[in-house]
Parts: structure tokens; C-alpha cells; sequence
């Protein structure tokens, strides 16, 4: 059986740069259309590898798990599985992390997660369950061989009382064996860049793939940006003043705001990118084309 590992080296495109794309599980009928809509209109482009998320208390475990099995089986697209700490034991999440490794996935996206109230709620560990995301870290890598990849926060996680206890704690997750950290979605490219700075002069080396978000409702998302930490510059908010009912306006605002984000992070050396699709490929697939990404042809494994 081929893996998705050797899969997305094969079709490894020459321009240096590396996307990975990440999608949300479905919930409707419709829901699924337009996530394999993008997923096949992303496909061609490529990607290191595309993950799928996991609902907040883990509310999507049998959805996340089929979106990655067909991911799996009907696409040359290497997928890795969100897997978070919440309401579960240690067993259940061990038998969830086995069932992946049964199917032939090698990537998880090792997260401590919320509580059920969301980005921001006070996370409680389960009494048997991962106490928090380098145990889970920990967990994975004894079951399998698993490349793991976690969270990193260039504007310090909401809950974080400083950058230090940031620091410290994704120095943990990797002690405990993660190899790739991605980044929660800033606009500032300023944050990220003192980041960088911070976790390299703390010793670390893997790599901190940016999160990139591409704006396609500038209202949801900077809602949604208060609960994660990220902060929404005023530059920002100008650039899509008075666009709300302007919706071809605001697509081609936000191909441009995206655009000039990961160009600028280009300039500064970065190769990795992780794009926050939101299930929607045509931000993405534009910016991609900007970056030198062209479609590859090939047949479904
Ligand atoms: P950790 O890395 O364990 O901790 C984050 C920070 O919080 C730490 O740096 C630390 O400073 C602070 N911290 C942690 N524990 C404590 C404590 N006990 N006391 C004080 N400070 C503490 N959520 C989902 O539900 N499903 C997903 O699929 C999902 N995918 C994500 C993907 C990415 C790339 C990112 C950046 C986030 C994702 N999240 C997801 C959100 C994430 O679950 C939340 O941000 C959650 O609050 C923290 O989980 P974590 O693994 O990032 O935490």
C-alpha cells in the first residue's frame, strides 16, 4: 500500500515552496459538496500534506475519521487527522489514534483543544484522560509511528499568562517528540516574525509554519479572531470597510491582503505554508498561483 508520506514526495512540486491545506469535517449533505469540491480543486496543487479538524470536545470524531479515510482512499492527498485531549479517556483516544493507523495514516495534528464552550473556555483535562497536548504528543508517538505536528501561537495563546510559558510549552510538545509546529493565523506579519525570533533564541529548530487565513467574511473573522488571540490590525478592518454587501469586492480585497501577507513572508525566507481553507478553494487556489504552484497532473493512487 502506498503511504501518503511517499505519495506527496513523489508529486513534491520545484518551487521550493510547500503548501498543506487544512479543511473542516462536514455536516450537511451540502457541507460535504463543497469540501470535495476544494479538496479536487486543491488537489492538483500538490500539497505537502491536508489536514481536517476536530470538532471542540471532540463533537466530530467519526467525521473527522471518515473525511480523512476517503481523503485516504480517494485522493493522492496525504492527510493528517486533528486530534484533541477533550471529554475522553486515554483509551478512547488511543483507540481513535490506532483506527488511524489501521486505515495507513502517518500525520497527526496533536492538540490539548477546548471545552466544550469553545476557544476561550476553561479546558479541564478528563480524570483518565491526556492531561494536555505533549502527553497526547507522547501518547501518539508510542503507538505509532506517527509524524506529529502542533499548535504554535505567534501572538501567545489567549490563556498564556506570557510568551516565556508559550515558549516553554511548545518546547515540551516537541520534547515529547512533535517534529513540525503550525501556527495559529495572524496578519501582522510583524507577530510572527517576533516569534520566530523568540522560539529560535529558546533553541528551537523544527519548523513554524505559518497559518495563513484568508479573509473570506471579514466580520466572522474577526470574531472569530478575538476568542483565538489573533489580533485584527485597524489597517486591516479599513481595507474591508463598507464591503460587507459587496461580495466580489471583498474576494478580491482579501486574494489581495492574502497575497501581499504570504508574499512578504516569502521575502523573509519562509518556504511552508498552511492555508485555513475554511472548506473554500478559490482563495487559496489564487494565492497558491501567486506563489508559483501550478496543477500536476496525476492518477488517483
Ligand atoms: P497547548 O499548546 O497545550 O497550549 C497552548 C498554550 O496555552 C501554551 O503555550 C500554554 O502557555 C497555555 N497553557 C496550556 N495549558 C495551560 C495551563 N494549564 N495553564 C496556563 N496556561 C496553559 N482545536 C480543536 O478543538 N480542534 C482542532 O482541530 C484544532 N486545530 C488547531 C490547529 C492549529 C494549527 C491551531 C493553532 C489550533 C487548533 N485548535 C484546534 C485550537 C486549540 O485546540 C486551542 O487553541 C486550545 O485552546 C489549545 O490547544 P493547544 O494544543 O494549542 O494547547
Amino acid at each position: 500500500m502506498t503511504t501518503g508520506q511517499s505519495r506527496s514526495k513523489r508529486f513534491a512540486g520545484d518551487t521550493g515552496i510547500n503548501v498543506s491545506f487544512e479543511f473542516f469535517p462536514p455536516k450537511s449533505e451540502k457541507m460535504e459538496k463543497t469540501l470535495w469540491d476544494a479538496v479536487r480543486r486543491l488537489e492538483p496543487l500538490s500539497p505537502n500534506f491536508v489536514s481536517v479538524t476536530y470538532g471542540a470536545g471532540g463533537s466530530t470524531r467519526e467525521r473527522t475519521h471518515n473525511t480523512v479515510s476517503r481523503i485516504l482512499s480517494e485522493t493522492t492527498l496525504c492527510p493528517a487527522a486533528h486530534l484533541t485531549c477533550v471529554d475522553a479517556t486515554k483509551e478512547e483516544i488511543d483507540t481513535v489514534i490506532r483506527g488511524y493507523h489501521e486505515i495507513g495514516v502517518r500525520h497527526i495534528v496533536a492538540l490539548r483543544g477546548d471545552s466544550a464552550e469553545g476557544a476561550g473556555g476553561k479546558f479541564q483535562a478528563h480524570n483518565s484522560g491526556y492531561v494536555s497536548s505533549y502527553d497526547l504528543v507522547a501518547g501518539i508517538r508510542e503507538i505509532g509511528d506517527f509524524e506529529v505536528s502542533v499548535s504554535a501561537y505567534p501572538e501567545k495563546h489567549p490563556k498564556s499568562p506570557d510568551f516565556a510559558s508559550d515558549i516553554d510549552m511548545l518546547k515540551r510538545k516537541i520534547d515529547a517528540g512533535a517534529t513540525r509546529a503550525i501556527t495559529q493565523f495572524f496578519f501582522d506579519n510583524e507577530h510572527y516574525e517576533r516569534y520566530l525570533e523568540r522560539v529560535r533564541a529558546a533553541g528551537i529548530s523544527i519548523p513554524i509554519v505559518p497559518g495563513i487565513a484568508p479573509v473570506h467574511d471579514f466580520r466572522k473573522l474577526s470574531n472569530f479572531a478575538s476568542k483565538t488571540g489573533a489580533s485584527v490590525p485597524d489597517w486591516l478592518a479599513r481595507r474591508f470597510d463598507g464591503l460587507e454587501n459587496e461580495a466580489e469586492t471583498h474576494r478580491l480585497v482579501a486574494a489581495a491582503v492574502a497575497a501581499e501577507q504570504v508574499l512578504d513572508l516569502v521575502e523573509l525566507g519562509i518556504q511552508d505554508f498552511h492555508f485555513y481553507t475554511m472548506n473554500r478553494a478559490d482563495l487559496v487556489y489564487a494565492i497558491c498561483h501567486l506563489l508559483g504552484l501550478r496543477p500536476h497532473t496525476h492518477q488517483a493512487a
